[in-house]
């Protein structure tokens, strides 16, 4: 029998309203150590899942736009204010998804860590995944 290709989940905001559809398979999930994503998530880093094009889809759509940065629009709930996911400002196809907003993320293995260049301290390389200092590890 043919492995499926299709590991489709859900997820949501926290309040519930912000909801969505995604096909994990073929998808990278990785830990954004920069400082921008310390400011939006309040933590040492955020966790994002790039999904490959055209296996996301919202099933309502975030109200929010933060236009936080000149590269990046991170759309996140009015509601709650859950960060749902990272947009690039030049290309809508190169997105990435707040993988701890996921119905079921636990999982989900981390691959990748960018902009370890201003990892804390405390907190160590997850084994395995690649390291990259900035931000070359999406690609
Ligand atoms: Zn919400
Ligand atoms: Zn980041």
């Amino acid at each position: 029998m043919v492995k499926s290709k299709v590991d489709l989940r859900q997820g949501g905001c926290l309040c519930g309203y912000v909801r969505y559809e995604i096909n994990i398979e073929g998808s990278r999930t990785g830990n954004c150590h920069c400082r921008d994503c310390q400011k939006n998530g309040g933590g040492p880093f955020m966790t994002f899942t790039n999904p490959e094009d055209g296996h996301f889809r919202w099933l309502t759509e975030p109200e929010g736009r933060a236009y936080a940065s000149d590269i990046a629009i991170r759309r996140f709930c009015i509601r709650c204010g859950t960060p749902m996911t990272w947009e690039s400002a030049a290309d809508a196809n190169d997105m990435a998804v707040s993988t701890g907003t996921l119905d079921e993320p636990a999982d989900i293995a981390i691959v990748y860590e960018i902009y370890t260049k201003s990892r804390w301290a405390d907190i160590p390389p997850v084994p395995g995944a690649r390291q990259y200092p900035a931000d070359n590890g999406t690609d």
